[in-house]
């Protein structure tokens, strides 16, 4: 074979999500960009905030040019680094280590680096269903295991029962993903501490590190007065990874990072191991001139009332035609129940309406769609009649 099989496969395939969004560029093309109510993708439709571009112009006119667009650290740079910790440890009361801290091209990378640089053959990493697809390409290209467990339908909160049953000796690390892609549920404090106080029980029963992995590009997207669960405050063998690609509307530009716990185990060697799958996996040095934004934009997000207002719209207008809802706390999705067993038959009916909705299957839960509403609200407010006509059509 003169190229690697499941690389085909995972090329030959793409996913649910991309190949929907790319649809619906033809479909635009065919029927106009109005006719089409793309719900397919989570590109963020606001803005990044105005210091961005202010300090992307100043940084591109004040600064030597070698410098920020030259090679930083492998690990990234000190003044992002020592920025990041800075506003974590303020505005989580965290205890973040900048020594702990790399930089890297957004929340995939974050992840790839992680689990390459934790997981040994065979080992398992649980993920609750549903879940964001890549975790299993992620996961099972650093050769590790995918455990599904399905998160408590009444309430979108972990189901201890089933998580304590799947743990077992060859656990290396569970991911959460709060607020959450695709549902928007977050986690509750009381379901951190109840994972937290359990995974500290099984590394002394199994006498071997579990690693929690948070993955929280939607951390900063919050619509409700709740207090965020900070993951290192919580459960000491704790690995964020984070992402600017939604809270600063930088999607394409890359940039994220990984903070290792400075309560980790062995966080020494753990942290060069992270280095070193940065390194092995081609990752390193992520972006330099957006690395050097990170100083003037730690603390900033785009308009995110802009995604509540979107959400409060879509939900109230959707809930009144009949449609059963996950109540979405943060990011900017919505899970909504189908109207028949197959997700995948009814995402092809929606299309008849020109409605883009995810099917829930390759979230490894069927049964919804995904609805992105990070989209024009007039999108939402004119998508009205089609979501109608689409429930109508099983209602008749
Ligand atoms: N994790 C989740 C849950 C996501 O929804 C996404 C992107 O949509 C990512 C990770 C990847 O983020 P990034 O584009 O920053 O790599």
């Amino acid at each position: 074979m003169d190229y690697n099989e499941k690389m085909f496969e995972l090329g030959n395939k793409g996913s649910a999500i991309r190949e929907l969004f790319e649809y619906g560029k033809k479909r635009k093309a065919e029927i106009g960009e109005n006719n089409v109510f793309d719900f397919s993708i989570g590109n963020p439709s606001v803005e990044p905030p105005k210091e961005v571009s202010d300090s992307l112009i100043n940084l591109l006119k004040d600064k030597n040019p070698n410098e920020i667009h030259g090679y930083t650290s492998a690990l990234g740079d000190n003044d992002a680094r020592n920025s990041i910790r800075d506003f974590l440890n303020k505005k989580y009361k965290a205890n973040i280590d900048s020594n702990l801290i790399y930089l890297t091209c957004g929340a995939a990378a974050s992840l790839t680096i992680s689990l390459n640089a934790i997981l040994n053959l065979g080992d398992e990493v649980i993920v609750f269903t549903p879940y964001f697809p890549e975790y299993k390409v992620f996961i099972e290209k650093a050769c590790g295991k995918v455990i599904e467990i399905p998160v408590d339908m009444s309430d979108f909160q972990i189901n201890f029962d089933l998580l304590e049953k799947a743990i077992n000796n060859k656990t290396k690390a569970i991911i959460v993903n709060s607020p959450n892609n695709p549902t928007g549920a977050l986690f509750t404090k009381e379901t951190i501490i109840k994972l937290s106080s359990l995974l500290r029980d099984k590394e002394i029963e199994f006498n071997h590190t579990i690693f929690l992995i948070s993955d929280e590009p939607y951390r900063e997207l919050i619509y409700e007065d709740i207090e965020y669960p900070f993951i290192t405050n919580f459960y000491d063998d704790s690995i964020i990874c984070y992402s600017f690609s939604k809270s600063l509307s930088l999607p394409g530009d890359r940039i994220g990072y990984i903070a290792l716990s400075s309560n980790c185990k062995n966080n020494a060697n753990v942290f060069k191991a992270i280095c070193g799958a940065g390194r092995a996996l081609g990752f390193v040095c992520a972006p330099s001139l957006f690395q050097h934004l990170i100083p003037y934009c730690v603390d900033k997000t785009s308009d995110i009332s802009i995604y509540k207002k979107n959400r409060d719209i879509l939900y109230n207008m959707l809930k009144k035609i009949g449609y059963e809802i996950v109540y979405p706390d943060g990011a900017f999705y919505m899970f909504v129940k189908a109207l028949e067993d197959s997700s995948i038959n009814f995402s092809k009916r929606a299309l008849d309406y020109e409605l883009l909705l995810v099917p829930s299957d390759s979230f490894g839960m069927p049964g919804f769609v995904r609805i992105s509403y990070c989209v024009k609200t007039d999108l939402i407010e004119r998508s009205k009649d089609a979501f109608t006509k689409l429930f109508t059509s099983y209602n008749k």
